[in-house]
């Protein structure tokens, strides 16, 4: 944007290109009381709106007493606003000026001509109505440019999921108390609270398929109402009542999280989808730092409730991606019931192809029954080869974390040693600054005089999907392992659904296709720029079988390695030129 932009201003045209990229309301909010309280994104818009309405936001009110920020927010700063500016530059003009960043951006909005935005603005229903409204705009006026589409797929299904946790009922249960609520209220999340207790003490898998109409009986009844429309009015009446207290909240000052209401909202959606088999209802188990929580949750399976909305009204949508498999995709977000043609183009590569070096790894294969001692040693000796003739940074991605620590008892760390190299492992208990520092220590070991280090994470995890490593941040990425999930009772819900939906293809839609995706994403990381170089090593012999799934790119390049010792070495020597 920013080089058409200057173009057209060289070419002195009267035409002005300008845009916006914007950000959440808690990436963007400079306001202490917010930033302490850590909510979500729904969260924050119930405590932002608090805030306004009380005057208790300084950076709201200087924004407001600016008058030209809302007739005309241009003026407030012509020079970076009539041309494309990023959320980073707008973020330290408001701090500088003390005026609110998220505002100021939603005041721009209507004048400027491209947005950049998260995928939620648009997909989400609720926060596409508020969006529009904000940039004075109908659906149908908006093209939309959907960057890195495959990732669609899944949060058009997070968007219509719900859950709720003894923690949030916990904290009902204190808002109950405080503003006296009916004692059938308190009840009502006691009952839930004990029965998710009980539940969490007995369950030893990470998920158990719940009978929706089931559970509903037995908690209307335990709560002494005699059928679904008694039990359906007192939830109405708790949203009431969540309103209520949330208003005198507000009126004497008070800062808080909604959580009755959310209680509210998420037994109105479990009685309307109750019977749809759209959705599916389970207790689901989170290990974290050897600590366990258990959710209630409502898992939608179909993102066309979400998509179909927006093909059908927008203007139209372009959709890239360097990893999707069109026939998938546009089965599942409905692109061929939208009511709208489409075509599909497949770009040539841009990569050069003496720069990409793809390889998969015939011998190996970390199927359940193989994962013994004997198959890891294998793998970590192939893996040897790699780091031997690789001159800078490699990643290791494995299918799952126990693979990722079978390599680690089997002894990849004295192998990244011999190679001298450092190795750095991914946790999934790290939080985001933790990992970040991880991540920028093993990127500052690329270039000499290091020697180069090695990352060891897994496939679909945050290092091998959102993040970046050109030049030698990345030589090499290992792909260790065939990355299905888990067989859980959701994805097995979700095979059965899209069976019924998709003509038996549920089995390659619901497990096949998330596997190679997140082959495919991880297999991408060291090719980011047109002149990165880099070797792609699929380190299971499942993926010989699976080719046709791999991102084309890729597929094009590919070579079957016989297993046999150092057929690695002799093909990535002459990749690397490196005379050993
Ligand atoms: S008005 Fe702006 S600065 Fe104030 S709380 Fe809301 S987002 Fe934060």
């Amino acid at each position: 944007m920013k080089k058409i932009s200057s173009f057209i201003s060289k070419k002195k045209e009267r035409y002005l290109l300008n845009g916006i990229s914007i950000r959440g309301r808690n990436e963007m909010c400079l306001n202490k009381t917010l930033i302490s309280l850590k909510p979500n994104s729904s969260e924050s818009m119930s405590i932002c709106k608090d805030l306004r309405n009380n005057h208790n936001c300084s950076h709201f009110l200087n924004l407001l007493k600016k008058k030209d920020s809302i007739d005309n927010p241009i003026l407030l700063s012509p020079e970076l606003f009539n041309k494309p500016i990023d959320a980073d530059d707008l973020i330290n003009l408001c701090k500088e000026k003390k005026i609110c960043p998220y505002f100021l951006s939603k005041f721009l909005l209507p004048e400027m001509k491209i947005i950049i935005c998260n995928y939620q603005w648009i997909l989400n229903p609720y926060i596409r109505k508020s969006f529009l409204k904000f940039i004075g705009k109908e659906l149908h006026e908006c093209i939309i440019v959907v960057d890195e589409c495959h990732n669609i797929v899944d949060l058009a299904t997070e968007i219509n999921s719900l859950k709720i946790s003894p923690y949030s009922l916990r904290l009902c249960l204190r808002d109950l108390e405080l503003y006296r609520a009916p004692s059938i209220m308190h009840n009502f999340a006691k009952i839930l609270l004990n029965h998710l207790l009980k539940k969490k003490k007995k369950l030893n898998d990470i998920e158990l398929s719940i009978s929706p109409e089931k559970l509903l009986n037995n908690i209307y009844l335990a709560l002494g109402h005699t059928d679904l429309n008694e039990f359906k009015n007192f939830i109405n009446d708790l949203y009431d009542f969540s309103v209520a207290i949330h208003e005198e909240k507000t009126a004497n000052g008070l800062i808080s999280r909604d959580y009755i209401g959310i209680l509210a909202e998420f037994w109105l959606i479990w009685i309307k989808t109750v019977s749809s088999d759209k959705y599916f209802f389970c207790y689901s188990i989170i290990e974290r730092n050897e600590k366990k929580s258990i959710n209630l949750e409502i898992v939608a399976l179909d993102p066309r409730e979400i998509t179909l909305p927006l093909l059908k009204y927008s203007y139209s949508i372009l959709h890239l991606s360097g990893t999707i498999n069109p026939y998938v995709y546009h089965n599942l977000i409905g692109l061929n019931q939208s009511g709208k043609s489409y075509k599909g183009i497949i770009a040539e590569s841009p990569f050069k192809r003496e720069n990409v070096k793809a390889l998969i790894i015939d011998g190996v294969d970390t199927r359940k029954k193989n994962r013994n001692p004997s198959m890891f040693k294998k793998i970590i000796q192939k893996i040897n080869e790699v780091l031997y003739c690789t001159p800078a940074n490699i990643g290791i991605f494995c299918a799952s974390y126990g693979i990722l620590k079978a390599l680690i008892n089997n002894g990849i760390e004295q192998i990244v040693l011999n190679n001298n190299k450092k190795l750095f492992v991914e946790n999934s208990g790290l939080t985001a600054q933790e990992n970040s520092l991880l991540i920028e220590d093993f990127k500052s070991l690329a270039d000499p005089p290091n020697n180069g280090a090695v990352l060891l994470g897994v496939s679909g995890g945050r290092n091998s999907e959102g993040e970046d490593y050109p030049g030698n941040y990345m030589n090499a990425v290992i792909i260790t392992g065939f990355p299905y999930h888990l067989p859980t009772p959701r994805i097995e819900a979700k095979i059965h659904y899209y069976d019924k939906v998709f003509h038996n293809q549920g089995w390659d839609f619901a497990y096949l296709y998330p596997a190679v995706q997140r082959a495919n994403q991880a297999s991408g990381r060291p090719i980011r720029k047109l002149d990165d170089k880099g070797a792609i090593i699929f380190m299971d012999c499942r993926f010989i079988q699976k080719v046709k799934w791999i991102s084309n790119w890729i597929k094009n390049r590919l070579e079957v390695i016989p297993d046999k010792p150092d057929v690695i070495k002799q093909k990535l020597y002459p990749f690397w030129n490196i005379d050993k």
